[in-house]
């Protein structure tokens, strides 16, 4: 086939099954390869499969996809999305630094936290909306900057191509947790970042039935280095998920452009209700980091957050909604409400949490595909009820 200049939405329906036209099967969906291991026709030279664990036709489909996707010269698919966060981590060495955005996912700050420092590798946690903050965390041991924007749950943003400046007067790899994106939205490698990951457990897979991990890199031998970890360590997507995620992956740009859009409606709903204190979407023009997120990214994306009064009000809330599960995690079809202070950040101390702005009263909401006057009519009804038991709790 030709090469094409083609729209990311065009490229999600075909990159997968590009390389089995060349096998002349003719299917329009890539076989799901249940084989852990591959016959050699030849005593000396063997053929591009050896071992499911070093690579897998399946898998290769879905990695040269995200790759094309975000515009990487090496995809690489694995078994979460921690897993292809932690792999990554594997780059560095003993007595490396790195300087990390605070807002960071819960399941990033453990691993930095908790298992890189048993191999004596450093941290510097930094508010990343203040770029003077990062230049003066960087030490001459730092060997990576990571950056997650927008983060979590404040979307807090980034500017992505200052933090890059930063990191190459430096000489350091820059990281970026393209999740709440996709590369539909936001591609960092064009940007100057060197290493793209996703939890494909949201957005990219969409439906909320499997755990998956992808990582991209910019360029090849960045991309063979980390091919080489993902072999030594082994936290791999099997063929059946592989399968799964491709076919997420073929309607990401219809439902993203579906939730996005229902998302702005809801964040301007939220953002004119009275009991609502704070809403934090960057598709909101109040929106601190606005004007950055609109220069780096194509649109504000599907998840907000918003703040109401108290614990007491965010409980009332929670109980009277009836369509968005809740439940921790986002991205899916449906709509998934959230509570970060008991949810991904129950395991901070509530001090360090406060300072982080997730208190008590902050929800999370991924808006889903369900008709947005249905979910505006269901947020109404639940803000009323929280109303109510503000009125109730004053005037015992
Ligand atoms: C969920 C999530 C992760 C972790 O991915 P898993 O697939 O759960 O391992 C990492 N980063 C962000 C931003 C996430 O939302």
């Amino acid at each position: 086939m030709n090469k094409r200049v083609e729209q990311l939405e065009t490229t999600i329906i075909h990159a997968s099954i590009r390389g089995d036209y060349e096998q002349k099967t003719g299917a329009v969906n890539i076989p799901i390869y249940l084989s852990s291991t591959f016959h050699q026709d030849s005593f000396d030279t063997f053929g591009p499969y050896d071992y499911s664990r070093s690579g897998n036709p399946t898998r290769d489909a879905l990695e040269k996809t995200i790759a094309a996707l975000e515009g990487g010269a090496r995809g690489l698919a694995f078994a979460s999305g921690i897993a292809a966060i932690s792999s990554a981590f594997m780059l560095l060495s003993s007595d490396d630094h790195i300087v990390i955005t605070e807002d960071v996912y819960g399941g990033t700050f453990r691993f930095v936290t908790q298992v890189l420092t048993q191999f004596n590798i450093d941290h510097t946690f930094v508010d990343f909306t203040d770029l003077d903050a990062v230049a003066q965390a960087i030490k001459p041991n730092t060997k990576l900057i990571y950056i997650e924007t927008p983060s979590n749950p404040r979307l807090g943003i980034t500017d992505i191509e200052g933090v890059v400046a930063l990191a190459k007067a430096h000489d350091c790899l820059t990281f970026l947790d393209n999740t709440f994106m996709s590369p539909l939205y936001q591609r960092p490698l064009d940007l100057g970042v060197d290493i793209v990951l996703h939890s494909a457990t949201k957005f990219l897979s969409g439906h909320s039935d499997i755990i998956a991990g992808l990582a991209v890199t910019k360029d090849k031998e960045l991309g063979n280095r980390l091919a080489f970890i993902q072999n030594s360590f082994g936290a791999i997507l099997g063929a059946q998920d592989s399968y799964t995620l491709i076919q997420g992956i073929k309607t990401l740009g219809a439902r993203l452009t579906q939730s996005t859009a229902s998302a702005q409606k809801i964040a301007a709903y939220l953002d004119g209700h009275t009991l609502v204190e704070e809403v934090f979407y960057p598709g909101l023009a109040n929106h601190p980091g606005y004007d950055i997120h609109a220069k780096q990214s194509t649109s504000p994306g599907a998840v907000l957050s918003f703040r109401l009064p108290n614990r007491e009000t965010a409980k009332a809330f929670v109980e009277s909604v009836k369509i968005p599960v809740f439940a921790v995690s986002l991205g899916g079809v449906e709509s998934i409400l959230s509570y970060p202070a008991q949810m991904s950040h129950a395991a901070m101390p509530k001090e360090e949490r406060e300072k982080r702005g997730i208190t008590d009263g902050l929800l999370r909401f991924s808006v889903g595909l369900e008709h947005v006057d249905d979910l505006i009519a269901d947020l109404e009804q639940a803000l009323q009820v929280a109303t109510e038991s503000v009125i109730a709790s004053t005037s015992k």
